[in-house]
This record gives structure tokens, sequence and C-alpha cells, in this order.
């Protein structure tokens, strides 16, 4: 069946249910958003031209809002608790139903094991029918709670689901075999999914699948009015619960001969200590009044902690210049105790590194702390910088239904791959870093090993056009190679580009060429003359690098604002 857009959100608001303040946030917030919802909609729309657009069934398991899973969150929604997730739960379970797909929505084991039909409170129960989804999106609680409910028939269903996953999962800790053997073993990963199941809230590393949420957007009154309204000395602290403020005083003392500073920090009866009394404290805010609060504002200052969360993107999209503190050395699972256990080797160079690389100056400022000259420095200059609000279209609601649009029509794990035959591919556009010649990459080849030339393999997606073969320095990662060169990391390419053909092509001395099984590879070394390419497609990986390897990357091109889809991947 063909999905048709849905303006009308009543009937997801009646599906989300009821009864705990998670849910009633969510539903707060996607009734507050409803109407931009609606334009997105109707814009998406007519940019696809009346594309035909599959109508998959969908099932939504919210593991971390499952009794079963424990639930801490919602208890904490009133008392400046998490809300990052239920932000974008929020918006995927919206744009899901926006797209108009089939959708079930989930919050228990009970209701999980009702939409999969298994039958309930007897263990490890496997389904025994076919998937009565097209696509499940959970998360690593819901995974977990999947495999305890469906046994052994999760393996057979599992490219069709999709995790939500924070802070993303790099293809080395999602291997279990591998992860196990070389140190890469944590609470989270090795579940053996194609890495780009793993949905996160940023784009982090292209390995995984940007999923995203969206924030409010203004339109030109708004705009106006704004322009109007805001108040250069005013400074709303970033961090809803009183911990975020310990040890801060100085820098707030600092703030506080130049600003007003106003915070949003939840409290029961009393100031909390560590909010000092010249704070003007609004307590925790709902949504819509601190998106009120941060339209007069003209700083919204984060002190480290908490860490990519979707409040910066809100502040600057309501014309607020969002100054951070820089992390030198980057925080990691290597050295900070949040990120330990985290199926991630990310470096994460500040306290919002997607506010500081892919928006930036005049809306963000990344500065060093420990240097309280230069913090001055930058609260003063901010004071004087006009700016205007900014939103990347990725995070509008048409950015996110577009890329969720595309994921869903064109994300396919669960068909067999084509075999691929060596071609000659234009030289124009491909480049070597310091390597120049013919360039080599494999090719579908629809016709060998049996395939019809009308077969049932799918495209390649993203399309093999958007290709862009590179060579990155040694150590460094695709993600970092890609970057130099203003293109993204992309996996889906890795195939193309895993052979001798491509090594010959870039010219590549290679005394032995070896295949491993090794998240570095497809890589060579200069020195030694060795050259490996990889075994194992699970290892595929832009984040992987090792001192003294020169990496094969493949690259694309991607759209402005939009850096999930390559030009031609709508
Ligand atoms: N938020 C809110 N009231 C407040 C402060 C924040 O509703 O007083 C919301 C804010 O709009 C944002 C969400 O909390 O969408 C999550 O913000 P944050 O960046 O703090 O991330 P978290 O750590 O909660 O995931």
């Amino acid at each position: 069946r063909q999905a048709a857009f849905r303006t009308n959100l009543s009937v997801l608001l009646d599906q989300v249910g009821s009864g705990k303040e998670s849910l009633s946030f969510m539903k707060r917030r996607i009734r507050r958003l409803a109407q931009q919802w609606a334009t997105a909609a109707n814009r998406l729309d007519a940019k696809l031209e009346q594309r035909w657009r599959d109508q998959k069934k969908i099932l939504v398991h919210v593991g971390f809002l499952t009794e079963e899973s424990g639930d801490v969150f919602s208890p904490k929604v009133l008392k400046g608790g998490p809300l990052g997730e239920m932000v974008q739960w929020a918006d995927i379970l919206t744009a899901l139903h926006v797209l108009g797909h089939n959708l079930k929505i989930s919050m228990s084991v009970k209701e999980l094991q009702g939409f999969l039909g298994v039958p309930p409170g007897r263990g490890s129960c496997p389904l025994t029918g076919p998937l009565p989804f097209d696509l499940i999106y959970t998360d690593y609680h819901g995974l977990q709670q999947m495999k305890q409910h469906m046994g052994l028939s999760l393996k057979k269903h599992k490219c069709h689901i999709r995790v939500i996953d924070t802070f993303g999962t790099e293809p080395a800790y999602n291997h279990e075999e591998y992860a196990t053997l070389h140190g890469y073993r944590t609470n989270w990963g090795y579940w053996n999914l194609n890495a780009r199941q793993y949905m996160t809230m940023f784009p982090h590393t292209p390995d995984n699948s940007f999923m995203g949420f969206v924030s409010e957007e203004l339109n030109g009154t708004e705009k106006r009015s704004i322009r109007q309204s805001k108040v250069s000395n005013m400074a709303v602290v970033y961090g809803k619960e009183a911990s975020m403020w310990k040890g801060k005083e100085g820098f707030l003392q600092i703030l506080h001969r130049y600003m007003e500073v106003h915070g949003t920090v939840y409290y029961e009866t009393q100031r909390p200590p560590e909010v000092p009394a010249f704070v003007k404290n609004h307590g925790l805010l709902p949504q819509h009044e601190l998106q009120q609060l941060l339209r007069k504002a003209k700083l919204f200052i984060g002190f480290g902690f908490p860490y990519e969360g979707p409040a910066p993107l809100e502040a600057i999209a309501n014309g607020c210049i969002f100054l951070q503190p820089r992390f030198r050395p980057p925080h990691s699972s290597l050295n900070h105790e949040f990120f330990r256990g985290k199926p991630t080797s990310r470096e994460v160079s500040s306290q919002h590194p997607y506010a500081e690389q892919h928006i930036g100056r005049p809306h963000v400022m990344t500065v060093d702390y420990n240097n309280s000259v230069e913090f001055e420095a930058a609260i003063r200059d901010i004071m004087s910088t006009q700016v205007e609000p900014f939103l990347p279209y990725e995070y509008t609601c048409e950015g996110m239904l577009e890329r969720v649009h595309a994921y869903i029509q064109h994300q396919d794990f669960c068909s067999p791959e084509p075999p691929f035959m060596p071609a000659n591919v234009s030289r124009q556009g491909l480049l070597g870093g310091g390597f120049t010649g013919p360039l080599f990459v494999a090719r579908p080849n629809s016709t060998a090993l049996g395939w019809a030339s009308n077969a049932t393999a799918p495209p390649a997606w993203p399309p093999l056009a958007s290709l862009r073969l590179l060579v990155s320095q040694d150590g460094q990662s695709c993600v970092e190679a890609c970057q130099a060169a203003a293109l993204v990391c992309e996996p889906a390419h890795f195939r193309f580009i895993n052979n001798k053909e491509a090594l010959r092509g870039l010219k590549v001395q290679c005394e032995v060429i070896d295949s491993e099984v090794n998240h570095i590879l497809p890589a060579f070394s200069v020195v030694r003359r060795e050259c490996g390419l990889q075994r194992e497609p699970l290892l595929f990986s832009c984040a992987g690098h090792s001192p003294k390897y020169r990496r094969l990357c493949p690259c694309r091109d991607f759209q402005r604002g939009q850096v999930a889809l390559c030009r031609d991947c709508l």
C-alpha cells in the first residue's frame, strides 16, 4: 500500500497512552509541535511529487520506559532528570505517524508480546510465524527484552530492527566475537547488527544512521519580534539539575559582572545551595515556557554537563548564542565516567560537538573555561554580537521527515547483497590523497552468480555515483579523512572499495594483500608494504584508525544542512 501523509495527530496521541509523567511530557510536546509537523508534511509531500512510498507496518517498542526495565526516567521528568530521550521518541513517533505508516506502540513487555503474537509470560518462547512487522524501532533495553521473549527467532528477524541509540555504537563494539577478543566488549554492544541499524541523536560516527529530533522553528513575524525583545545582558544557564551547577561559582561570578543570570533548576522547597543567590531561578519550566525565556535571553551558557542534549539547539533556534567549554583532552569512554562502558571510542571535544562543528560562530562559541581571560572576553564579545535565530535544516520537522522517509524507503538490511565485479569507474571526482592514476572500484553485477538482470537485489543506496574514494593519512580514521575533503564517510560504500582493484587503482605498493577480520581494514602500511582487505562486512568502520596504517575510505557528498543524505539520495 501507498503511504499518505497525515497532518492530524489525534490518533497518535491516543496511541501514546497515559498514566505516566513521561507520556504526558511526550504528548504535550506532540501537541505543541502539531502545526509545525503539518506544515512540514505538506512541504515534503510537494517536494516528493507524488513519488510512491510504501506504507510499512511498524512497531515502536520504547524499552527504557517499560516497568520491566525499571523505568528510572519517568519519575524524574518533573525533577530535572534527562528529557532528551523523551524529546527524541516523541519526535520519532510523530515522524512515523505523519509519514503515514501503520504504527503500533508498545511501552511494556506485555504489549510487545501481544503485538508480536508470542504467548505471554513463558520466558524465551520463539515467535514461530512470520514477523508481523516490516520494521521495529526500539532501544537497547527493548532489544534485550526481545531477546528474552522472542528467543532464537530474534536472530532470524533482526534485519528489521532499528535501535535508537543516543551516543552511537561503533562496529568494533557491535561485533560480538571481535569485541570480546579485542577488548571492545561493553555493557551495550555485541548484537552483531549492521552498524547502520543503530540510530543516533546527533550525526556522530557515520557508521550509524543519524535519526535526530526536531526543534521549534520560528516564522518571519516571530523572528522580527525576537529581534526587538532580546535583552543583551540576559543569560540563561544550561542545567536543570542542581548537581550540574556544582563548583561553577567562579564562572557565575564573572558572568554576573556583565549579565543578569537566569536558571531553570528544579527545586523542591528551597533554592539549591549550588545556585548562587544572584541567580534568578525559575525552577524547571515546561518546554514552551523555556522557549519564551530563551527568546528574551542573549546567552545560553553550558558548564560541561549534560553532554549533547537538545537544549542548545533550542537556544540557538531562539536567537541565543551558546557558550560552552572546550574539552582538552577530549572526553571519551577511556577517560570519563559518563562515557565509560559506552560502545564508542568517539572523542567528545566540547559539551556539544555538533554545535561546535556543524553550527559554530557566531551562534556557538567554544572556549577554554580554565582561562578566565578567554572566558571573560567571550562574554563581552557575545554582548556586542548580533545573531539571528538559526536552526539547521536537519533539525526542522521537514528535515527529519525527509531523512526518516529516505531511510524507510531505501535502507534494506534483509535482502542479500548482490555480488560485485571490478569495474573501471570514471576518474573524475575520485580523489586519492597523494595518489593519482586510474581508479577501479567494484560495481554491482546483476547477471553474475545467477542474479537475473531484473532480480530483486536492491539498488545501492546511497547510489554508487556518490562514492569518492580517498586515502587517509597514517593513523587517521575515515571519519576525519572524508571530513577533511568536505565529504562524509559512507559505510554502505565500503563493499565497493574493499578489493585489489581499488588498491591497484590507487597504485598502492603491496608486497602482500591479506584478507583479515579487523575493523581498520581496508587499509595499508606504506613502510611495510602491507595491504589488508576486510573479511567481515560487519566490521567495515568509518571510525576505525591505527597509527601506522592508511585507510581506504569510501566518502560521499551530502546535502547542505542534511548530512545523512547525498545529493541524489532522496
Ligand atoms: N527543558 C525543559 N524545561 C527546562 C529545561 C529544559 O522542558 O526547564 C527541556 C528542553 O526543552 C529540552 C529537554 O529539556 O528539550 C532536554 O534538554 P537537555 O539538553 O538538558 O538534555 P537532557 O540532558 O535532559 O537529555
